[in-house]
């Protein structure tokens, strides 16, 4: 029977150790020094070199011609603890020897000198599963160790050994290898294996052992297995548990464009696979992020040599990325996890992935941001556009003429004597030509207009008071002939102050004078403000923004219109 490639190729000095070369360089640099620590504790996640580490090391501490950085491999104790059958390093397992009593045995033992080699080792891996009054037994060993013991200690949850252990400990962080680094592994294990292989087909095999070389070895022994002598893409997919990337790209790219028939399509592919949905999600889950991360701050913001992904692949993300509407990736990802959640594993993981995927498509979807924005501004700041407001006065006669007049240039062409069909259009005109004395007819009441009589009353208190001077009646008199041909008369008198009591009394329109411009003006701003109000409110934004994030509106303000 040939021999698992995990076992022939495991590494025999620290420079074989791949990927763990800070690790391995401070071991060899403490061996090389001298200062060798009597307890030591690896930690990192599984299939990551823990217990090959520590062999290692021991290797080093105990070889013949040790200590030494490079243990030769070839001596007796170098074989013993490869083989797993030296007499002075003793690997417990802490799962299944974690009473205080396994503990105790073990302290009794240290204080025996090594029988062979130089140092009695401890390797104790799972430490973390140890009870508490395990750990205590082991503290009081490890307060005071005989020179002749090392421990060394291995685990996947560094967080659940108590401080005090950990203080007495040097620990390692063993890092979780890139897909890169072990598909560069497994290409030179294949190299001197004499085993030819199609380029890209152990990308899927790194990516299954998610960061264990020994993961990924044992599957391409498989691989070798079934093979014809050489490994295709196709025959490395079929051996791992997981979707064809581009399934799992199709599937982002559904989700992103709401197509439901296409998800249901993929979907069904995938299950064709055999692949389990909840890696399945997974995956998605991560390729949706890395999506965003790509959208937002650009492929340079990540680490590639960290991810799994090609040229291809990246740019096929960065579309994807682009055609996905203003946090629809984050809210995918956000329905993804709680997906995952959900899935157990049961038959029933296809319909709960595919009622997130329905449920997702039929999302209506958040309003648009800047719609948004520009709804909060009307309803919080009031900025509101001065466009309804500029319709009405475009389309009065009085801004028409006004616009026709505009390009004539002489003096006497300015005469238009065609009378105003309004006193408004009179107004109107007479402030195109005289803008610093518009104001004074806007104040007024006009009574009676027509080409033979007008007939205006002015309050005494107004700015239109000048009015009721005679010198200042003959000259509006002058410019009325002049600009409109006008021949009447000119009627203007004082007008009776009206008290508070009567206006509320007597709501007869005859007993008040005609309003003037300048309150019709008023009047009509108030009544388009109502309007701006009402239509601000009732504007479907502002009905969204209510139903999305509840509340209501409580004051609308109306700024900058006129
Ligand atoms: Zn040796």
């Amino acid at each position: 029977m040939t021999q698992p490639l995990a076992r022939k190729y495991r590494p025999q000095t620290f420079n074989q150790l791949v990927g763990q070369d800070t690790t391995a360089q401070a071991l060899a640099n403490a061996i090389r020094m001298g200062r060798t620590p009597q307890a030591v504790i690896f930690s990192g996640v599984r299939g990551v070199g823990k217990t090959t580490t520590a062999r290692l090391y021991a290797k080093a501490l105990n070889c013949e011609s040790g200590p030494t950085p490079s243990p030769c491999g070839e001596c007796e104790s170098c074989h013993a603890i490869s083989a797993g059958n030296h007499e002075d390093v003793l690997e417990i397992d802490g799962a299944s020897n974690t009473s205080v009593d396994d503990v105790r045995l073990l302290r009794d033992s240290i204080g025996y000198v090594p029988q062979r080699s130089k140092y009695k080792i401890y390797l104790i891996d799972e430490v973390h599963m140890l009870s508490q009054s395990a750990f205590n037994a082991l503290l009081k060993t490890l307060e005071e160790p005989p020179a002749h013991v090392v421990f060394l200690f291995a685990t996947t949850e560094l967080q659940k050994i108590p401080q005090t252990i950990l203080s007495r400990c040097q620990v390692f962080l063993l890092q979780k290898m890139t897909s890169a680094t072990v598909v560069s592994r497994l290409e030179e294990i294949l190299r001197l294996e004499g085993i030819p292989h199609e380029p890209g087909s152990l990308r899927p095999i790194a990516r299954e052992a998610r960061g264990s070389m020994r993961d990924a070895l044992t599957l391409l022994d498989q691989a070798i297995a079934i093979s014809n002598g050489k490994l295709t893409a196709a025959l490395c997919e079929g051996i791992t548990a997981q979707a064809p990337r581009e399934l799992i790209t199709t599937l982002l790219r559904a989700l992103v464009a709401k197509d439901s028939k296409l998800l249901v399509a993929t979907i069904d592919q995938i299950e064709q696979t055999g692949t389990d949905l909840m890696s399945v999600v997974e995956d998605l889950a991560q390729l949706t992020r890395h999506t965003f991360v790509i959208r937002d701050l650009g492929c340079d913001a990540l680490d590639l040599a960290q991810l799994d992904l090609d040229a291809g692949e990246l740019q096929e993300l960065e579309k994807i990325g682009k055609s996905a509407a203003n946090f629809d990736l984050n809210r995918i990802f956000r329905t993804l996890v709680r997906c995952r959640q959900d899935l157990d594993g049961s038959p029933l993981d296809r319909c709960i992935l595919e009622n997130y995927a329905f449920e997702w498509c039929l999302d209506p979807g958040l309003p648009d941001l800047q719609q948004l924005r520009q709804t909060a501004q009307l309803v919080q700041t009031t900025q509101v556009p001065a466009q309804p407001m500029a319709a009405p006065v475009a389309q009065s006669p009085a801004a028409q003429v006004l616009v026709a007049s505009a390009p004539v240039a002489s003096e006497t062409a300015k005469k238009i004597k065609v009378f105003p069909a309004t006193w408004h259009d009179l107004v109107a005109i007479w402030r195109h030509h005289r803008p610093l004395q518009a104001g004074k007819l806007e104040d007024a009441h006009p009574h009676v207009y027509s080409p033979e009589l007008i007939s205006l009353t002015v309050l005494e208190s107004s700015f239109a008071r000048c009015l009721l001077n005679p010198d200042e009646q003959a000259r509006l008199k002058q410019s009325f002939s002049d600009l409109f041909g006008f021949q009447g008369r000119i009627v203007i008198e004082k007008a009776q102050p009206q008290t508070n009591f009567t206006a509320i009394a007597d709501t007869t329109a005859a007993a008040s004078p005609p309003e003037s411009l300048a309150q019709k003006s008023e009047r009509e701003t108030l009544q388009r403000h109502d309007a701006l109000r009402q239509a601000a409110v009732n504007h479907q934004t502002t009905r969204d923004v209510l139903e999305v994030f509840g509340g209501k509106v409580e004051n609308v303000r109306i700024k900058n219109i006129d």
